[in-house]
């Protein structure tokens, strides 16, 4: 399979310090898609199980080795990821990387602007709050020891 990545970033994009992308991919694709992610340093990743069909209606997309699915809904898995605008693309390409098969089906990845991101913990708010440190040394540096 031929590597691709995606095509230079448009025109069209509102500037935003943060944006959430936000990748439909197939369920079996997930671990190979986040430890991929894991690996570039992202360690802020929501996952949701969801149903959906795309132009196809999921009727040509091989399932359950059946090319014939009554129900147009696929099982996909939704992956949201918030990232400095810097991170956006490497993101996109490892995403593309882990979870292009080539076949109908592969999934479709949304770009947003995001304006603000609050950690709850502490309260911090944009690059502070988005910026992901090391489990235990960053809790213990927030909180009075114990
Ligand atoms: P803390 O240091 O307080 O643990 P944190 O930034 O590590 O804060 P969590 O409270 O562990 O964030 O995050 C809770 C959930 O929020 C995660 O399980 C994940 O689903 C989601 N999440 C956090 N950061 C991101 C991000 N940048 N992008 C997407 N999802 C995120
Ligand atoms: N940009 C963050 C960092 O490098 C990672 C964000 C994320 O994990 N979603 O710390």
């Amino acid at each position: 399979l031929p590597i691709i990545s995606a095509q230079s970033s448009p025109d069209y994009i509102p500037d935003a310090k943060f944006y959430k992308v936000e990748a439909i991919l197939r369920p079996w694709r997930i671990p190979l898609v986040s430890s991929a992610l894991l690996k570039m340093g992202i360690r802020g990743v929501t996952v949701s199980d969801v149903r959906g069909f795309g132009a196809q209606g999921g009727l040509r997309e091989r399932q359950a080795g059946s090319e014939f699915y009554e129900d147009k809904f696929l099982a996909k898995v939704k992956m949201e990821i918030v990232v400095s605008k810097d991170q956006v693309e490497a993101v996109i390409d490892k995403i593309i990387e882990g979870a292009r098969t080539g076949e109908i089906g592969d999934g479709k990845i949304f770009l947003l602007p995001v304006t603000d991101i609050i950690r709850v913990r502490t309260g911090e708010r944009g690059e502070m709050a988005e910026r992901m440190m090391g489990g235990q040394a960053d809790v213990s540096s927030v909180l009075p020891p114990a």
